[in-house]
């Protein structure tokens, strides 16, 4: 028998991220590529992990997750995000936001359905489109604001469109939508009766006192909006797997099907350490992004010496850089070539763009230790031009 991969992953490979995480690895380099996240986990959250472990919390858990979570969810979702939501039906914890994401999609739409992303986008959400059957349907947001027009976006959406999926705090842009221009998506989502999928993993990560705004929380939204959120930016657990969604009653136990099929349930003991970490002071969350915000200059101000300059982001941990100045013909070798020279890695921006506007950008993650961030800073000044 020849093995033959499948249609459905014909047009796929590695991602960009996780390439250059290997290579960074091999030529042993600062990897400021994947968003890894290496701040350490609050103590709360590791502790009720490992308590979780010591009582043997091994076995299955419900596929929408443990009761005390998403009890905790819901305190959350009401005291931050201003959604009201029954912990009972309405909340589904699941294997990352990634796995929130992909059962998400096979619960809610069929082969061929367009769905559409804003420019630039994560690569994960389009490479788990193309996996879906789905059909990517693009809208580019152009830099410095990434604003959203109602009018382009009435133009984007195509008969078979039945989606938009947001980012906000965006990855790689690090836009966050306005009030009014959710208001904007709202009209637009109602006149051509579309699911919204939100993806709001980077929520506590916001500078200049920027608040973070969730779809779900504008107008009628929240009656279309799968409102996809997880653990691993605000506790630095990006290997636990770990995310949430909170969506209206029926589509969320059509999603909780498919994530019981998919994954039976996410990891149980390290369920309890992020209900710890929800149950903690809401301190413990403000102060994420006043850390961060010092790490947005350090890394900013570095790209800026080195002439790569930087689009500031209004939230998350990443930032787009212009190279066009460099001359390199597009962003993988400009990368490849920053790798080589300064031992920095970064992600070519056309991993996040379909159209050519990537060529010219390169993406930071500035989730590191600021003595890090300092050195990769320093090492950047001996990157050179084409
Ligand atoms: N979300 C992170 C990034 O954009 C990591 C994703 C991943 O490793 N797949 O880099």
């Amino acid at each position: 028998m020849t093995v033959q991969p499948a249609h459905r992953i014909a047009n796929l490979s590695q991602s960009d991220i996780r390439h250059m995480t290997r290579l960074c690895e091999h030529l042993g380099g600062i990897n400021l590529g994947q968003g890894l996240g290496d701040l350490p986990a609050p103590l709360e959250v590791q502790f009720g992990a490992i308590t979780a472990i010591r009582d043997d919390h091994s076995s299955y858990a419900l596929p929408e997750g443990i009761r005390p979570l998403r009890q905790e969810i819901a305190k959350k979702l009401l005291r931050d995000n201003g959604l009201k939501a029954d912990p009972e039906s309405q909340i589904v914890v699941t294997s990352g936001t990634t796995g929130a994401f992909a059962a998400t999609l096979a619960a809610l739409l069929n082969p061929g359905d367009g769905i559409l992303l804003f420019e630039p986008f994560y690569g994960y959400h389009l490479n788990t489109i193309m996996l879906s059957g789905l059909e990517p349907q693009f809208l580019t947001l152009e830099p410095p604001r990434f604003a959203l027009d109602e009018e382009r976006l009435r133009a984007a959406i195509r008969p078979n469109t039945r989606a938009i999926v947001l980012c906000t705090p965006s990855n790689p842009s690090g836009k966050m939508f306005s009030e009014i221009e959710l208001r904007a998506l709202e009209r637009v989502a109602e006149a051509c009766d579309l699911l919204v999928i939100t993806d709001e993993i980077y929520e506590y990560i916001t500078f200049d006192g920027r608040q973070h705004i969730s779809p779900a929380s504008v107008g009628n939204l929240g009656q279309r909006t799968v409102s996809i959120m997880g653990f691993s930016k605000t506790f630095s657990v990006t290997g636990w797997r770990l995310g949430y969604l909170f969506a209206p009653e029926k589509i969320a136990r059509a999603i909780n099907l498919v994530n019981d099929l998919l994954y039976v349930c996410a990891p149980t003991p390290l369920q309890y350490g992020v209900a710890a970490g929800f149950a903690a002071p809401p301190a413990l969350l403000r102060g994420i992004a006043t850390e961060y915000q010092r790490k947005r200059e350090i890394l900013c101000e570095g790209l800026d010496h080195a002439g790569l300059t930087p689009i500031v982001p209004e939230g998350a941990y990443y930032v787009l850089a212009d190279i066009s100045k460099f001359g390199y013909s597009d962003a993988k070798s400009a990368a490849l070539a920053l790798l080589e020279q300064a031992g920095v890695a970064a992600i070519p921006g056309s991993a996040f763009y379909r159209s050519t506007v990537g060529e010219s950008l390169i993406r930071f993650c500035f989730a590191k230790d600021d003595g890090t961030l300092q050195e990769a800073a320093k090492r950047m000044l001996r990157f050179r031009a084409a």
